[in-house]
């Protein structure tokens, strides 16, 4: 059986009468790719920092890697890499100086140290740009080193938040290809987003956070499974009428979601559903352009659960 390498139990943190966290369980497996999906202020930050020891929780037990957050900070702090959501870099010095500073502040010196920073250069592609000052790269460079610096020390778990939030397409492939190879090699892997479509893609396992909960948890597959729907028809649409819209959203209820310029509808029988809805359109003078027949997604799964778009 895997070793469950984060283990949180009933944990609590609240910033004055404001509940960050109000009650976090859950555990992850050595090797687990998990990503914590939610809106902005559902509280992954504050559970980042909670668990890499930045802040004390008001309650509750965290074990990672087998040991107690707050009887073994150090050791606990060993085990992990952090990689922020601000950039922890020194602009001025070289992206080399800036992974043996980050190597340093763990104990990793001299020659170990500049055969891992060269060692995390090469897996980043950024060998030929070791020696030049970080406040001549990219956003997505200087991303990539951020996240070579938490790796300096061979840490069995990687959390990281937001990593990607503001880089080229590129970049964040590349980050994925990396991380990716990490995770196959036995790093354990926490990645906090909001992008709906980076969890899809990349995470073994996902939990949503809402409102300092998690609200569900589980792979892309379980989690598609808790709106009992098996697909969504997608109907794109360019001249709609209010009311006939309303109409539709009394009669559907939660099956239905209207967005700006598109219905979708979850449902587990296409062939019933989506000609009775091309009649309902045209019969509302709903003119349709597109309609397109998708997998659930977290969007989907995320209002079933909430009520609330992720992204509102
Ligand atoms: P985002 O995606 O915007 O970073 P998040 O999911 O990371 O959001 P948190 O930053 O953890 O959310 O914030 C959770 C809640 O705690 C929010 O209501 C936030 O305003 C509050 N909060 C976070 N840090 C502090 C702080 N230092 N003082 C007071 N309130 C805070």
């Amino acid at each position: 059986m895997l070793m469950k390498i984060v283990q949180i139990s009933g944990l609590r943190k609240n910033f004055g009468k404001i509940e960050a966290i109000r009650n976090i369980d859950l555990d992850i497996e050595q090797g687990e790719f998990f990503g914590l999906l939610g809106p902005n202020g559902a509280g992954k930050t504050t559970t980042i920092n909670v668990l890499s020891t930045v802040l004390k929780p008001n309650a509750g037990e965290v074990k990672i890697n087998g040991f107690d957050l707050l009887k073994n900070p150090f050791n606990c702090k060993q085990s992990i890499g952090i990689v922020p959501q601000e950039l922890a870099l020194y602009n001025e010095l070289s992206a080399k100086e800036n992974l043996l500073f980050w190597g340093g502040l763990y104990g990793i010196t001299g020659i170990k140290a500049r055969n891992r920073a060269e060692e995390l250069l090469k897996i980043f592609e950024l060998t030929d740009r070791g020696n030049s000052l970080i406040k001549t790269f990219s956003g997505g460079m200087k991303r990539r080193i951020n996240i070579a610096a938490a790796m300096l020390h061979r840490p069995e778990i990687l959390m990281m938040d937001e990593p990607t939030v503001g880089i080229d397409p590129q970049s964040r492939n590349q980050i994925y290809d990396v991380l990716s190879d990490f995770s196959k090699n036995g790093v354990t892997i926490i990645y906090t987003t909001h992008y709906m479509d980076e969890v899809e893609k990349i995470c073994s396992r996902i939990g949503i956070i809402d409102h300092g909960e998690i609200i569900a948890k589980g792979t892309l597959e379980e989690l598609r499974r808790i709106t009992g729907s098996a697909e969504t028809i997608v109907i794109h649409f360019e001249r709609k009428n209010d009311q006939e819209l309303q109409k539709m959203k009394n009669e559907f209820g939660e099956l239905i979601t209207v967005f700006d310029d598109k219905i979708i509808f979850s449902t587990d029988n296409v062939s019933r559903d989506l000609p009775m809805l091309i009649e309902k359109c045209a019969a509302s003078c709903i003119s349709l352009t597109h309609i397109a027949l998708e997998q659930i997604s977290l969007e989907t799964v995320f209002l079933s659960l909430t009520g609330r778009k992720l992204r509102e």
